[in-house]
């Protein structure tokens, strides 16, 4: 299996490139935002607890969050691989991951980390809640508070996999097709 971690802060370009890789590669995208948000617009109990997280800019509880995606993770019998968008977010994910596809005998064959200033993110983030509605895109204040959450919390994760020699970083900046070759380039194949 090709199993991908999509590494980097809000606005990176995540979910962009996580479109083009899945139809390149015929993964399965497993976004924890996506999944989240698709539980606030069902109000289902678990969407309305994700939402008083998300909209101050903070991350969902660990426990909530590893829950869910073994949950979803159950639902594919036999993919051909996954791309992890969003998650690993906290260290603590990062090892319930690595135990959740050891029971499956897989495991994360690469991190691939999008970089882009944190300028920059401001400015897509906005850009973006005025195209989207997103609320958490719309208010400079969230944005500012999960660009925080995410050089506290998150970016210690980067470490987990370049201590398994799994890391790779690739300039988020510039074209997107010229980005997603680069992605390409480190996968391999
Ligand atoms: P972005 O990467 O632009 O912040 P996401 O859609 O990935 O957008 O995440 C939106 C929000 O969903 C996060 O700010 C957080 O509150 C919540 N969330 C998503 N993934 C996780 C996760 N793995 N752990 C905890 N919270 C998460």
């Amino acid at each position: 299996m090709l199993n991908i971690v999509l590494f980097g802060p809000p606005g990176a370009g995540k979910g962009t490139q996580s479109a083009k890789l899945i139809e390149k590669y015929n993964l399965v995208h497993l976004s924890t935002g996506d999944i989240f948000r698709a539980n606030i617009k069902n109000e289902t109990e678990l969407g309305v607890l994700a939402k008083s997280f998300m909209d101050n800019g903070k991350l969902v509880p660990d426990e909530v969050t590893i829950n869910m995606l073994a949950a979803e993770l159950d639902n594919y019998k036999q993919p051909k691989g996954f791309i992890f968008d969003g998650f690993p977010r906290t260290s603590a994910q990062a090892e319930a991951l690595d135990a959740l596809l050891a029971t499956k005998n897989t495991s994360i064959t690469l991190m691939l980390a999008l970089e882009v200033e944190e300028d920059e993110l401001r400015k897509r983030l906005l850009l973006r809640g005025a195209d989207s509605g997103r609320a958490d895109d719309m208010n400079p204040e969230v944005i500012q508070k999960r660009i925080d959450e995410y050089n506290a919390k998150t970016l210690p994760v980067k470490e987990y996999y370049q201590s398994q020699l799994k890391f790779k970083g690739i300039n988020g900046l510039g074209n997107i097709d010229d980005i997603f070759s680069f992605l390409c380039n480190e996968i391999g194949m």
